[in-house]
């Protein structure tokens, strides 16, 4: 018997299919997915390099003679292997994708044994908690008359004085200290660490009241009747759920999952990133207790491999988590869910630049049980699609509808308002903020009820300009523009974290006449700590959210210290439940409605009813404030009366006579390189390559021209963009034009998105 066997890497050249012969010893254990190591290279002494078995067949085309002899596989490595399923998900990935099969078999290896060298490879239960090995008093007594003092040992010690047993890597984090200043305490018997047998649970710690499924209301009901047909007799179903925020579709999910684990099966739930807050996973906690796994970024390396074992051991039923959840290894699937389906998050933009969406899609019809899907604002494609397979229109995607329109809790939504920052402006307030949000501010403050301020944009100010002569101050790898960051007085690029200090004098003209342009979020609370003095306020964006928690903290923080007011960016848009938060003032509207992009709409819209939402979810009525230069703007007045269809049918309408998704498909081919001319040659010759294959066709093909962006991080960007219908003879073209046989080895990179959820 013989083997195809891809080999576990990276280089484009070795994304190819080798044959090997199977061993008699091994026949029998030999599976598709089976990991193996196989003789690699033409040297007398070939190394051995670690593939995937994709397929296993009588005899090889390659063997003509009897000559010629197959090399043969050496060893398998059971631990690690896949499953048929896998392969074949891969397969379908790297064709739908753009990418290599080895790209896409790595997302679904357990968290760390990517590696090839054993050793480097993350262990079972293998963790190093840091104690102190002294008496404490001694210590420091010590530290304090050494010779040369260190204030950081010392805070160290202090910090453990009240954290003993801290896991190491999150002590070096949160500490932000290094491997030798732990070991120079160690070596001086100060501190020890200890290795234990535990099971790294990030839910270990967690003290949650328990909860019971509450009596569905019925719109509820329906939903959930449906579905839980489709679980019980294992159909596939395509579910959408379209409900306000708070409408309980949450309590739904619930519910389904416990259907599926009473049939004795698992459930996937995916949410975006930003949700997997404290409070979403307490929700689940509370219901079903701590057989949970939690998969997302934040989690260590050694975190992410065990709660990947206890999947694949079968211990736990219910996995929640953040797109690459998807790959987990869970075992006799019962129901698929995903929150918050429009959200971006679900579409990877790295390679292989999948979208969780459509392989949930898959891998539900692969596995005959129903896909929900849940959000208050659906992406307008998938609302479409819903809305035609209704009317009966789709007659291959066999989809349902549910619609929640109440809130479930009997609260009331909050009551919306717009303010024409023009007329202010006309009227001398030159402030970031009206004189509504004003007094409603101090109105709260009053009442010490909560406030959330959202900016769409963190820093400063956008970026900073010569009076004079025009000049901006530019990253020097990227073509775009730097933002001033005052805290820390420097200018910084947020496309590559180029940074450098800020200009006195333009280096164009000389002048010193440098003005700030645009606002920030830092400029924000800046105005509000000058106008409310007494008021506590926190800010959350990417500047403030680095450390492993510090986006659970500032949300704890604002939570339970009662913070005045929240100054944040999209994070946070989404997943908390503030019961105090009576006012949400949406300080500017406008930055995502003028981005180039065919959806920034949509997403303008998307964020404005979701913040919104965050305004009066408890007993007490909210109120939102809505900044704008532009009020007459559909997305704007929809938001404001929280009206999806409304919007929906506008946006369509438009999509419609532009030709966009979902009346056609826009695919995205982007080429990056450090040689211009290299790229831009390499882009004529793919759109040559195009023109010659779709000649025929009713698609069109725009000519390649630099990206928006048309420089990041040193390498340039140019573009090309077909409107047409990305079929499956569409991808095999695409893939042929761009494969390295049509254009040779050219160092330019090649990236192809299909409705990409950027134009940039
Ligand atoms: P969504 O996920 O749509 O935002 P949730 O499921 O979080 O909505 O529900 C909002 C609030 O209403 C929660 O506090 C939830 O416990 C409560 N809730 C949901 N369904 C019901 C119900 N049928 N009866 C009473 N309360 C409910
Ligand atoms: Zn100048
Ligand atoms: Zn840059």
């Amino acid at each position: 018997m013989v083997a195809e066997v891809i080999i576990n890497s990276n280089a484009r050249a070795l994304n190819k299919v080798f044959d090997y012969e199977i061993p008699k010893e091994l026949e029998g254990q030999l599976k598709i997915g089976s990991r193996v190591f196989v003789p690699f290279g033409n040297s007398k002494e070939p190394k051995l390099e670690d593939g995937f078995v994709i397929n296993i067949k009588s005899k090889s085309d390659f063997v003509k003679d009897e000559k010629t002899k197959l090399k043969q596989i050496a060893k398998i490595d059971e631990e690690d292997s896949l499953t048929p399923q896998n392969i074949e998900l891969a397969k379908l990935m790297a064709n739908k994708y753009f990418c290599n099969v080895s790209d896409c078999i790595k997302l679904m290896l357990a968290p760390g044994t990517g590696s090839k060298v054993k050793a480097n490879r993350v262990h079972e239960k293998k963790l190093n908690f840091v104690y102190l090995a002294k008496d404490y008093d001694e210590i420091i007594f010590e530290l304090e008359n050494a010779k040369r003092k260190s204030q950081k040992q010392i805070s160290i010690i202090n910090f453990l004085k009240d954290n003993l047993g801290i896991y190491r890597p999150e002590l070096e984090a949160l500490l932000e200290t290094t491997s030798s200043t732990l070991k120079i305490l160690e070596q001086k018997g100060y501190i020890e660490f200890k290795e234990e047998q535990v099971a790294r649970n990030p839910l270990e710690k967690k003290k949650v009241k328990s909860d019971k499924a509450k009596d569905l209301n019925e719109e509820q009901q329906v939903c959930f009747d449906r579905i839980k047909q489709d679980i019980i007799n294992n159909t596939y179903s395509n579910n959408l759920i379209y409900g306000i925020t708070g409408s309980g579709k949450t309590e739904i999910y619930m519910q389904l999952i416990d259907v599926a684990l009473k049939q004795g099966k698992s459930a996937l739930m995916l949410v975006p990133e930003i949700s997997l807050t404290p409070q979403t996973i307490d929700r689940f906690i509370a219901r079903f207790g701590k057989s949970i796994a939690v998969l997302h970024s934040k989690l260590s390396q050694g975190e992410r491999f065990d709660e990947w074992q206890k999947i694949k051991k079968d211990e736990v039923k219910i996995v929640v988590g953040a797109r690459s959840a998807i790959f987990a290894p869970i075992k006799n699937l019962g129901i698929i869910i995903i929150d918050e389906e429009h959200d971006l998050s679900y579409r990877s933009e790295m390679t292989p630049r999948y979208n969780a969406k459509d392989l949930a899609y898959y891998m539900a019809k692969q596995n005959s049980i129903p896909l929900v899907l849940g959000s208050a604002t659906p992406d307008i494609v998938t609302f479409y699609h819903d809305k035609q397979s209704q009317l009966g229109l789709e007659k291959n995607k066999v989809t349902n509808l549910f619609v929640l329109t109440k809130r479930a809790n009997d609260a009331i939504l909050p009551e919306s308002k717009i303010i024409d920052m023009r007329l202010e402006l006309a009227q001398g307030n030159k402030s970031m903020l009206s004189e509504e949000l004003k007094s409603a501010i101090e109105k709260n403050i009053k009442n010490k009820e909560q406030t959330i301020l959202f900016l769409n944009r963190r820093g400063f100010s956008t970026f900073i300009m010569c009076r004079d002569c025009g000049y901006v101050a530019n990253c020097p790898n990227c073509n775009i523009s730097l933002t001033y960051h005052k805290y820390q007085n420097i200018l910084k690029c947020h496309y590559c974290s180029h940074e450098e200090s800020v200009l006195k004098v333009c280096p164009n003209c000389s002048s010193n006449r440098i003005k700030f342009y645009g606002t920030g979020t830092q400029k924000l609370e800046e105005e509000i700590n000058k106008l409310f003095p007494k008021a506590s306020t926190i800010r959350m964006d990417l500047d403030t959210v680095s450390l492993k928690n510090s986006h659970e903290d500032i949300l704890n923080k604002f939570k339970n210290d009662k913070i005045d007011i929240l100054i944040g960016t999209q994070m946070i848009a989404k997943g908390h439940d503030f019961p105090n938060v009576t006012l949400v003032g949406i300080v500017g509207a406008d930055g995502e409605l003028n981005i180039g992009d065919y959806n920034a709409v949509e997403r303008a819209f998307q964020t404005l009813v979701q913040v919104s939402g965050r305004s009066g979810r408890g007993s007490k009525k909210g109120k939102v404030i809505i900044q704008t230069y532009n009020p007459e703007h559909y997305a704007i007045e929809y938001a404001q009366k929280q009206d999806y269809k409304g919007f929906f049918d506008t946006e369509l309408n438009l999509r419609k006579l532009l030709k966009y998704p979902p009346f056609c498909d826009i695919i995205l081919i982007r080429l990056n390189g450090t040689d211009l001319n290299l790229v831009k040659k390499v882009s004529n010759r793919i759109y040559q390559n195009l023109e010659g294959f779709l000649k025929e066709s009713s698609n069109i093909i725009f000519k390649p021209v630099p990206a928006p962006v048309d420089k990041i991080k040193g390498n340039y960007r140019y573009r090309i963009i077909i409107k047409g219908k990305a079929s499956q003879k569409m991808i095999e073209i695409i893939n042929r034009s761009i494969s390295e046989k049509s254009i040779g080895k050219s160092g330019v990179q090649i990236f192809v998105d299909i409705n990409p959820s950027s134009l940039m």
